[in-house]
């Protein structure tokens, strides 16, 4: 099953999206991981990569869809994936290659969410940028949901402001009915 997870940053969606993946067993790839990896190779991808987290920008999507393309090749991924972190926008949405199954969407009130982004304290996370992020999302990623759910992709909901433990519960009881499909 081929998952995409999304969720204002701070919302605890990489938490959920693991969480998620071992129960269904996908991989989990992330592209917050695979760029705060690629930032330290010595190369031109690198030092672009670096520039634009340091800049609190996005990297450039057909670069992003590029390696988000090619990580979805890897045989790990024969069984399904979950993806978070992109599609961000609606021309990523065009170049993603795979097939997209579920879409599952962590709520989370933007003030809560920030609360948590600044006591991560990433060097990334400051007031300005945290704010800037969560625009970008209502509105470049709220649009990509809802263009998946027009399409009749079938779409979840997770409540994270619930304890830890009542949402473990709710996605069990989510995967328990996606594994019977
Ligand atoms: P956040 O969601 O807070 O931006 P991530 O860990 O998802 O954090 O990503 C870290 C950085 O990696 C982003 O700030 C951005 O520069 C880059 N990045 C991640 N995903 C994408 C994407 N889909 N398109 C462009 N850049 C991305």
């Amino acid at each position: 099953m081929n998952i995409l997870i999304f969720g204002v940053q701070g919302s605890g969606k990489s938490t959920i999206g693991k969480y998620i993946a071992e129960k269904l067993n996908v991989s989990f790839v992330a592209t917050g991981d695979i760029f705060r990896k690629l930032r330290e190779e010595d190369s031109e991808l690198g030092k672009l990569v670096r520039e634009k987290i340091n800049q609190g920008l996005l990297v450039p999507d057909d670069k992003t869809m590029n390696i988000v393309n090619e990580r979805l090749k890897e045989k790990d991924t024969n069984n399904g994936f979950i993806l978070d972190g992109a599609p961000r926008n609606m021309k990523q949405v065009g170049l993603l290659e795979r097939n997209v199954d579920l879409i599952v969407m962590v709520s989370l009130k933007k003030e809560e969410a920030t609360r948590r982004l600044l006591n991560r304290g990433r060097h990334d996370d400051t007031k300005e940028k945290i704010v800037n992020r969560i625009s970008w999302y209502e509105d470049q990623t709220k649009p990509v949901i809802d263009y998946y759910k027009e399409k009749g992709v079938e779409s979840i909901k997770v409540d994270n402001t619930l304890s830890e433990e009542e949402v473990k519960k709710s996605v069990d009881d989510l995967c328990k009915e996606f594994k019977r499909n």
